[in-house]
């Protein structure tokens, strides 16, 4: 089975906070800088490039403390 060289399969990245901010990893492969929020869902793809943004188990969706 061959695979089309533009869909890699979208990356998971593991971050400790709910806001993230995406630029598709810089360079000819980036796209302009987005700030995501996961809100409530733990989660969040980012609309430009697939990838995905999941908060680390431990970590707390707010800020709150
Ligand atoms: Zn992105």
């Amino acid at each position: 089975m061959e695979v089309g060289v533009a869909m890699e399969p979208p990356e998971v990245r593991e971050v400790e906070t709910a806001s993230v901010a995406c630029d598709g990893g810089g360079g000819a492969l980036g796209h302009p800088k987005v700030y995501l929020n996961m809100g409530d869902k733990r989660q969040v793809d980012c609309p430009y490039c697939g990838r995905r943004f999941v908060l680390k188990a431990g970590a707390k969706a707010s800020a709150a403390h």
